[in-house]
């Protein structure tokens, strides 16, 4: 049975390869994924006559529109936008929205797929989706960008709803984009739907804690993990990728648990404080500037900064929290933090670590939490902030990061069983995916054909 699994995986990727040759990072997530269903297919061969790798791979929707908006100059400006609604077996569309240059068809793709099995993992009834523009949020004012999310939700709100499609953000579109875009659904709705979209400010309708959510969520995750062998985040020298929503909480969180981050980065390069980085100075950069890692050292000299953020992973760390964007480590990325004696991965980014360097981990013995498990903590607390919207109330910051944590401890035991059901009781990527899975491939069925 193991045999035949392999051979329907194979034929289903291979199809899929000679279609989609010029979508690389989609091709990427959807192999991650399929191959370590193969035992789920070989104990179920039901799944393969109801052909449910074929099924799950198609989106049920792929919405992409013209983004015109005038910049400051009073030229117009045209962007391109994107909604893959990809699964809702167990819920209405769910996931977020990314304003980056890169974004195309294949990385919205790529992210929405991922995201069916993270939200499956959750435990919430939430359906995966993905969104965003190529718009570049960088150096636009205020006022340019509220008039391009304005213009992007003019088109996205006949495709979303509270029961339909709820977005929420991403790498470029935090509480400013959330709440422009919250604001022009619900102008053109002439009502007020909170549930339409998460990530609001806790003033108009969001949840305490769901900017904290993903990096405390990956912290949680990981301490779980580190008890396998024995260790927490106490005295551990940690690297943190990034220095947005996602890397700051990570930061956080790791140094209340008594953790030493000693780098953080953006795009343009990276920050080595070997005493420590000063999150108050970050977050006064980053969230309330809107500026540069770089400025770091205007406060603290003693730190270095490096041009250029792909080195950041040759400052030698006992855990690695790649937070930044996709395939940022690589084999070579890999092999310089096994060298320098890395035990844990945890991914607090979509598909931060390419294939080779997964492989790489679990050849040297390095715990690995995989993304979709690991980052799904903001992703669940926006499951809560819509129960909270629905039921017009809401939970205190201790209630709703005391049911995150609770979330975050269940995605991990559920991953580890269904490892170790299934056969592979040391990779927690292949126990994810199968969690994620079989409850999306279960509603499926009993749902017939869609
Ligand atoms: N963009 C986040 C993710 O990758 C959050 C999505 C959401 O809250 O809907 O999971």
């Amino acid at each position: 049975p193991e045999q035949v699994a392999m051979h329907y995986i194979d034929e289903v990727y291979k199809n899929l390869e000679a279609t989609h040759a010029h979508e690389p990072e989609f091709l990427q997530a959807v192999k991650e994924i399929i191959y370590s269903l193969a035992p789920v297919f070989a104990k179920r061969p039901e799944y393969m006559e109801a052909s449910l790798l074929e099924r799950i791979i198609e989106p049920e929707r792929v919405v992409k529109f013209r983004v015109a908006w005038e910049d400051d100059n009073g030229k117009v400006q045209v962007n391109r936008g994107f909604r893959v609604q990809y699964s809702s077996a167990i819920g209405p569309y769910k996931g977020g929205l990314r304003f980056h240059p890169s974004v195309n068809e294949s990385i919205i793709k790529f992210l929405g797929f991922e995201q069916i099995f993270k939200n499956s993992l959750t435990g919430q009834p939430i359906g995966g989706a993905k969104g965003g523009s190529d718009f570049d949020p960088k150096g636009k004012s205020d006022s340019e960008i509220m008039r391009f999310c304005q213009a992007f939700m003019t088109e996205l709100h006949k495709y979303i709803g509270p029961h339909e499609d709820v977005p929420a953000g991403d790498i470029g579109v935090g509480a400013r984009e959330i709440g422009f875009l919250f604001g022009q659904y619900n102008r053109i709705k002439a009502s007020y739907l909170p549930g339409v979209i998460t990530g609001k400010l806790p003033r108009f309708g969001g949840s305490l804690a769901r900017k904290e959510a993903t990096g405390y969520g990956t912290v949680y995750f990981v301490q779980e993990m580190l008890k396998e062998i024995n260790a927490t985040f106490e005295n551990q020298t940690v690297v943190v990728s990034g220095s947005g929503n996602v890397s700051t909480y990570a930061i956080e969180k790791a140094q209340q648990l008594g953790a030493l981050v000693v780098a953080c980065s953006d795009s343009d390069g990276y920050i080595h404080d070997p005493s420590g980085i000063k999150l108050d100075t970050v977050k006064d950069i980053k969230e309330v500037r809107g500026g540069r890692i770089k400025e770091y050292i205007d406060a603290h000299p003693e730190a270095t900064y490096v041009e250029g953020c792909e080195n950041i992973w040759s400052i030698p760390c006992d855990i690695a929290l790649p937070c930044a964007t996709q395939n940022e480590i690589d084999a070579d990325a890999a092999k310089t933090l096994i060298a320098n004696g890395v035990k844990a991965v945890g991914e607090g980014a979509n598909m931060p670590s390419t294939l080779e360097a997964i492989d790489l981990y679990f050849e040297n013995n390095v715990l690995f939490a995989p993304a979709k498990a690991a980052n799904a903590g903001g992703v669940a607390v926006s499951a809560l902030e819509m129960a909270q919207n629905s039921m017009r109330m809401f939970w205190t910051f201790e209630e709703v990061d005391a049911k995150l944590h609770e979330i975050m401890r269940n995605i991990y035991k559920n991953s580890r069983e269904a490892a170790k059901e299934f056969g592979h009781e040391n990779n927690l990527l292949i126990g994810a995916n199968i969690a994620g899975f079989l409850k999306v491939a279960d509603a499926m069925i009993a749902q017939g054909v869609i």
